[in-house]
This record gives C-alpha cells, sequence and structure tokens, in this order.
C-alpha cells in the first residue's frame, strides 16, 4: 500500500480533523509496535482550552498516547503539541480531540478499559491489556471523575458517608452517597477531615441546611465534633427516663417527641383540652453536648 495512502487510513480511523494530519506511520516490528505521528498543520493562533479565545503560542510539549491496538501490535501517538498564553488564563496546553488533558492514553483506549472493568476485575484488565493496576486506578479515576462532571446538582437530603480501601493497599477514598438517590455525590482521594469540609463548602450553607440525616463513620467529625451513631440510636437520651433517643432525622426527631407528649398524661390532657386554642412551642440546642447536642423543648397552652 502506497504510504499516502496508508497515513489516509489511519487518519480515517483516528477521526483525524484538520488542522491535524498524520505525519508518519512507523511500524517497529521488534518492540511489536505502531508509531503514529501528528503534526498540526497550521501556524495561526490557537484557543486558550478555558474560554475559548485565539492566543498566541507559548512553546510546545512531546506528548505521548497509548491508543487501541492495531493488530496484536501496541499503538502509540505521537505529537508536538503547542502551549498557548492566554492573557486571562496563563499558559495552557490546547485541546485535542482524541485524549484528555492530562492522561497519556487517548480516549478511544479508555474506554476499552473501562469497558472491561465493568466485565472483570482491576488486576485481570490490567494483565490483559499491558497495563499497571496504576495505570488502570488513574484511568478509572478519570472516567469516575468525568462522571461526577457530568451529575446534575441538588441539594441531598440524606447523605452517608464512607471511607473504602482499595484492595489490601492501605490507600483510602472517602465517598459521600445520597441515601435516597442511591448515587454517589462525591470521592477524595484520601479519608482525612477536610474531604468532607471541602465536600460541605461545595454545597453551600443552603445545600448543608437542607441536610436533615448524615450517617457517617467515627472517623469523621462535624462541625468539629466526632459523631457517634450507634446501633441503637445516637447518644441523645430523653431526659425523664434516661433511654436512648432511636436513630432519626430531624423531622422524624420532631414526630417522636410530640408521640411522647401525646403518651405522657399531663401533656395529653392540655393537648386535648378544647379550651386551649392557641399552642407555642420552643426548641433550644446545645452543640456543646456529647454526639449530636443536647436539646431542650417547651410546650405553652393558651386560650
Ligand atoms: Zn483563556
Amino acid at each position: 500500500m502506497a504510504r499516502a495512502h496508508l497515513t489516509q487510513h489511519y487518519e480515517q480511523l483516528l477521526g483525524l480533523e484538520p488542522p491535524w494530519r498524520i505525519q508518519e506511520v512507523d511500524l517497529d516490528h521488534d518492540a511489536t509496535e505502531v508509531r503514529i505521528r501528528i503534526a498540526l498543520t497550521t501556524r495561526g493562533r490557537l484557543r486558550c482550552p478555558v474560554c475559548q479565545a485565539l492566543c498566541g503560542r507559548h512553546d510546545h510539549r512531546t506528548r505521548r498516547w497509548r491508543h487501541l491496538d492495531t493488530m496484536q501490535y501496541t499503538t502509540i501517538l505521537e505529537a508536538e503539541v503547542p502551549r498557548v498564553r492566554c492573557q486571562e488564563h496563563g499558559v495552557h496546553q490546547i485541546e485535542v480531540s482524541w485524549a484528555e488533558e492530562n492522561s497519556r492514553y487517548t480516549a478511544l483506549f479508555e474506554a476499552l478499559v473501562i469497558g472491561w472493568l465493568h466485565e472483570t476485575s482491576t488486576l485481570a484488565v490490567a494483565r490483559q491489556l499491558r497495563l499497571s493496576w496504576d495505570q488502570v486506578a488513574g484511568i478509572q479515576a478519570r472516567a469516575v471523575r468525568r462522571g461526577l462532571a457530568r451529575r446534575v446538582r441538588r441539594s441531598p437530603t440524606a447523605i452517608g458517608v464512607d471511607e473504602t480501601s482499595f484492595q489490601k493497599r492501605h490507600e483510602y477514598v472517602t465517598v459521600v452517597n445520597d441515601l435516597d438517590e442511591g448515587v454517589v455525590l462525591h470521592v477524595a482521594d484520601n479519608r482525612r477531615q477536610e474531604v468532607l469540609e471541602s465536600y460541605f463548602e461545595d454545597l453551600g450553607p443552603k445545600g448543608c441546611a437542607a441536610l436533615e440525616n448524615i450517617a457517617m463513620d467515627k472517623v469523621y467529625r462535624l462541625l468539629g465534633r466526632p459523631i457517634a451513631m450507634g446501633y441503637q440510636g445516637c447518644n441523645f437520651t430523653y431526659g425523664d427516663t434516661k433511654t436512648p433517643v432511636p436513630i432519626h432525622t430531624y423531622a422524624s426527631l420532631a414526630k417522636q417527641v410530640v408521640d411522647r407528649w401525646y403518651k405522657s398524661p399531663g401533656h395529653k390532657k392540655n393537648l386535648l383540652n378544647p379550651k386551649f386554642r392557641r399552642l407555642g412551642s420552643g426548641v433550644g440546642i446545645d452543640p456543646n453536648g456529647p454526639a449530636c447536642g443536647d436539646f431542650y423543648l417547651t410546650q405553652n397552652f393558651a386560650d
């Protein structure tokens, strides 16, 4: 096959569009590798990846990406990728259509890895695609970030915070789940306290106020205090009976309190007294109490 035809075929297979063109296709039989050199055919100004403004060139970097194998040959794309200097955003590498900014794999290769990860273990994927465990984990982490970036921002009312370690390695990630919807809201690289705080910061004061229930492991602290949820309930106890308050949300706690009032003969008498037409109720929370804090309730009746 003529060389021109070969590069044209590879351009079509890669979906390359101007101003990118294939310069050279090299076959290294000893290394069982196909190397495809891609070059930019324009000398003009290029777009800042952040704001898309046309900018002057700063320099360029040689980049290599692993692509889908050609037959049994490892296939590598190579290009000199320019960096532009944007007046507003500084120096940035321009976007290329076949890969994410910091990846050493093309988007199609990453999609292949993710596809296989749905079918089998990280170890098996790494072995079959000749990758290291860390390389597979990196591709997976980028896919999770893309998924999180696409998600629609919502204010959850119940979240679960959990830590997960990768197999036997002592590396942890913190995962925040929406307990009602069963979807992942946030993933961060370790289990340090800052991770959770950054999520709450992200959520903003309005989002935090909408949270009614937080389930989490005791390594995390909320507003500087450890949250100790046991199976029996939190550390609240009822003042009169000293029995633990069952697991609650703010809404269910209010309902439990009203139920207790109803079951208390003195309260019930007042609640059912037709002479009383107005009811006032107040709640105070002392955040310095243990676990969720101490709370005080009062009820007043008037005719
Ligand atoms: Zn810019």
